[in-house]
């Protein structure tokens, strides 16, 4: 039934050598020992999860752009959300330049440096991106710490959406003490006209992201990746399970459906796309709900016609 039904994809990375670069400029240099660890965990999860190495190829903007397209047309997505990996995202700006109406960015800033709040202003206003991705445990902050507040005030005003990634993740620089969706608690209670979206569920922190959903209304999931952090709980979950906890606690309005697809060589993960329709379908989830999980949300977040 939801084959014909369009798709917003709203998770998802432009990953290419010039953008790896720009993503790694920001961050303090690893020392040998650290970088080795590093590069033997990502050996790890490349072949955990039957992957092609994750080294990015250099590709030019229009030719990243053909590749997303082409994968888009051959797997019924309309649009998708491409999320910065770091400040200044210089090649996603020219990226989603190329076709504005089905290439939608959300870029990213260090919200604790003086006048974060103004390049935000000025992403949104000037350089095209549609709202602001935030990575609490790589960037080493809590996200209710009130050095963010000017961000979160700017964002509210500009009527933009604040994306988060808590819980476990691939960066082996990471911090899982910033990583806890709790943080965000005061920040939803302190700004309930923004709209926040926890990423991947919270990525193992579950049972908190669901807290968050009691307490705030302007708390939105998404449900990208590919779910590894279900394995890591003391009795693993399946993706099915995930979909109907949020769907009974999150209700079909705050669910924005993602596949964290990234990467050229991998392309569009459309295995994620399949099993989300067919879980919707066995659910049986009414065809409105699910068009509105598969992208009405985020197409009202982006203020985009749907
Ligand atoms: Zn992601």
């Amino acid at each position: 039934m939801t084959a014909g039904m369009k798709v917003l994809d709203g998770h998802m990375h432009l990953l290419t050598a010039e953008t790896a670069r720009e993503a790694r400029d920001w961050l303090p240099p690893m020392s040998l020992a650290v970088a080795a660890a590093s590069r033997r965990r990502q050996e790890r999860y490349e072949s955990e999860q039957a992957i092609a190495s994750a080294d990015p190829p250099e590709e030019s903007v229009e030719a990243a752009a053909r590749r997303w397209l082409t994968e888009f047309d051959r797997h019924g997505v309309t649009a998708g959300v491409f999320l910065a990996l770091g400040p200044k995202p210089g090649m996603l700006r020219r990226f989603v330049s190329q076709h504005p109406d089905r290439f939608f960015a959300f870029t990213f800033v260090n919200p604790w440096e003086a006048g974060a709040e103004n390049v935000l202003d000025e992403d949104i206003r000037y350089r095209g991106f549609r709202g602001l991705k935030l990575y609490p445990s790589i960037q080493g902050f809590h996200a209710h710490d009130e050095r963010a507040y000017p961000v979160y005030d700017r964002a509210e005003t500009l009527g933009i959406p604040v994306l988060f990634h808590f819980g476990v993740t691939l960066d082996y620089r990471s911090d899982l003490r910033y990583s806890n969706p709790l943080d965000l608690h005061p920040v939803a209670r302190d700004f309930p006209g923004l709209p926040l979206i926890v990423a991947h569920a919270g990525a193992g922190f579950f049972r908190e992201a669901l807290f968050l959903a009691y307490h705030a209304a302007n708390v939105f999931v998404d449900t990208s990746g590919s779910g590894t952090w279900m394995r890591y709980l003391p009795r693993p979950l399946s993706r099915r399970e995930v979909l109907e906890r949020l769907l009974d606690v999150f209700g079909p309005d705050r669910i924005v459906y993602g596949s964290d697809s990234r990467h050229a060589s991998e392309g569009y993960r459309h295995w994620l796309l399949r099993e989300h329709r067919e879980i919707l379908e066995t659910l049986r989830v009414p065809e409105e709900d699910q068009r509105k999980i598969l992208g009405g949300n985020m197409a009202r977040l982006l203020r985009i016609p749907w």
